[in-house]
């Protein structure tokens, strides 16, 4: 369902265009409509789901239609209590003389005062903060119509719930205002507390959507890091993907992978969390509009993005959080529909692959690329460096989410890079020749080092067979490696049987 239809009076329906959002989350669908019309809800939804916006709707509405309407929202921290402020400044551009204030212990004190006196539409606030001034007679709970708490669970686990009882004790009674409970969970004291200051709330527990990995083409290549890249490319190339999302596990490698795509002939942009909003939607929407082909992006980058209906999804990067592979592939296959995911298993990135499939209860097909018919491209990004570029996760820092993960050091994967056999060195690099791995040679002539750029993009399936087939590396050696070994130690451990299996 979309923000359209929701009937939302122009003013409101401004700043929710500006973010470019169209498609309502679950939660939004459900919960808006009911809130619109006044009624209290309790609402139980995981985070990201998009709960900020339906209280913040409410509110704009209720105000632009019936001015002088005043909201307080209560968060558990200052962070929240930013986060919230920040998207209720955002997505009130459309309201005419609208002022929002933040209040919070620590800082800023009289500031806020003043803020308070010269009154504020929407209150947004950590319980200790709101108390304070209105101990101090400059806050008034009772001349709030509509009372938000958001993350009540974690309010309780901070030992808030004395501080809520107090403030709902001060406010009006509860068939005098709109109350919005929002939380992780319901648990038995959100309960209580709703039951005691809520007027027949409406009750939500919004299930995050189930990915079926059932309709998903699943494939996986094992490779060496050093050899990602032209796998990615003898990919492309057969596949030649329409619409295809990228994932890797750093942002710099994002760049690099969509940089050396696009030197390569392919139109592909790529994603970081700390792009604004807008420009993550635009980037977006040129994949919608088949501008570009692929879009190369980190896990939060992608995040609060409705990237679906996609052909194709790589896992360029085993993904170090299993609940993310099943996030990632869900995104091509949906409604029904069928799609394809393929994952590149790196030695650094392949711990992970076991709570994956423990978690996804299969194991991934393993393809071979000589098998599969996957011909070794020419590289034209060989010898690629990338820019050294400012980049920063502020701002997702600022706003409390996640900051991805700088670059890792490099691996010493020189020293455990396998020679390819003599017939693949002197690679067929032009397209639509299939290599054959037991041909000598043809020009006879020795490897030089411009041949070396164009090898086989994977390596030989014998070498690699021998490394972990059988064997099945990431079983036998996690199992036989204590768990709380961390994961810098496990990837030192897969490293160095690889070393001992040379
Ligand atoms: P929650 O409070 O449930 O944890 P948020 O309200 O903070 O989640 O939203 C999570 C992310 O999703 C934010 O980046 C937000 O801008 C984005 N988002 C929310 N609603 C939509 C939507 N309808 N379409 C696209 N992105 C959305
Ligand atoms: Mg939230």
């Amino acid at each position: 369902m979309n923000f359209e239809e929701l009937g939302l009076c122009p003013e409101v329906m401004e700043g929710i265009r500006q973010h470019g959002f169209t498609t309502m989350t679950d939660v939004q669908e459900k919960v808006i409509p009911v809130a619109l019309r006044g009624k209290d809800v309790m609402v139980q939804s995981k985070t990201g789901s998009g709960k900020t916006l339906v209280f913040l709707t409410a509110i704009f509405e209720k105000h632009v239609k019936n001015n002088g309407s005043r909201a307080i929202v209560i968060a558990p921290t200052r962070e929240l209590a930013d986060q919230i402020e920040h998207d209720a400044i955002s997505f009130s551009k459309g309201l005419k003389d609208y002022t929002i204030g933040c209040f919070y212990g620590g800082v800023g004190y009289e500031k806020q005062s003043a803020d308070l006196r010269k009154g504020v539409n929407l209150v947004v606030g950590t319980p200790g903060r709101l108390l304070d001034f209105s101990k101090s007679g400059k806050l008034d709970f009772s001349s709030f119509d509509t009372v938000v708490l958001d993350e009540a669970d974690r309010m309780f686990d901070m030992g808030f719930y004395p501080d809520i009882q107090e403030m709902f004790r001060k406010m009006r009674k509860n068939e005098d205002r709109q109350t919005m409970l929002f939380s992780a969970t319901l648990s038995v004291k959100v309960r209580n507390l709703a039951w005691a200051y809520m007027d027949e709330p409406e009750e939500f527990d919004i299930q995050p959507e189930e990915i079926t990995v059932k309709n998903i083409t699943q494939e996986l290549f094992h490779v060496t890091k050093d050899e990602k890249f032209g796998l990615l490319l003898s990919i492309f190339n057969k596949i030649d993907p329409k619409s295809c999302i990228i994932f890797t596990n750093t942002k710099d490698r994002a760049v690099e992978v969509s940089e050396r795509l696009n030197l390569n002939g392919y139109k592909t942009a790529y994603l970081m969390g700390d792009m604004a909003q807008s420009v993550r939607l635009k980037t977006l929407d040129m994949l919608k509009k088949g501008k570009i082909t692929a879009l190369v992006a980190t896990d939060v980058a992608a995040r609060g993005l409705q990237i679906d209906d996609l052909e194709l999804v790589v896992n360029y990067d085993i993904p170090e959080d299993y609940e993310n592979y099943v996030h990632r592939i869900g995104r091509t296959a949906r409604a029904g529909k069928s799609g394809k995911a393929i994952t590149l298993a790196c030695e650094e990135y392949i711990y992970g692959l076991e709570a994956i499939e423990t978690f996804i209860q299969m194991k991934i097909p393993v393809l071979w690329a000589d098998e599969v018919g996957l011909d070794p491209v020419e590289d034209k990004s060989a010898g690629y460096r990338m820019k050294r570029r400012r980049s920063s996760s502020s701002s997702d820092q600022r706003r409390g989410r996640q900051p991805e993960k700088g670059r890792r050091p490099e691996s010493s994967s020189s020293s455990r890079r396998k020679p390819s056999k003599p017939a693949e060195s002197n690679a067929d690099t032009t397209k639509g020749q299939t290599p054959d791995r037991n041909r000598k040679n043809r020009s006879g002539a020795k490897r030089t080092d411009s041949s070396r750029k164009t090898e086989p993009k994977q390596m030989s399936r014998n070498v690699l067979e021998k490394e972990i087939a059988g064997k099945n590396v990431h079983k036998v050696n996690l199992s036989s490696i204590p768990a709380e070994t961390g994961k810098k130690g496990l990837l030192a451990r897969i490293r160095s049987f690889f070393k001992r299996e040379k």
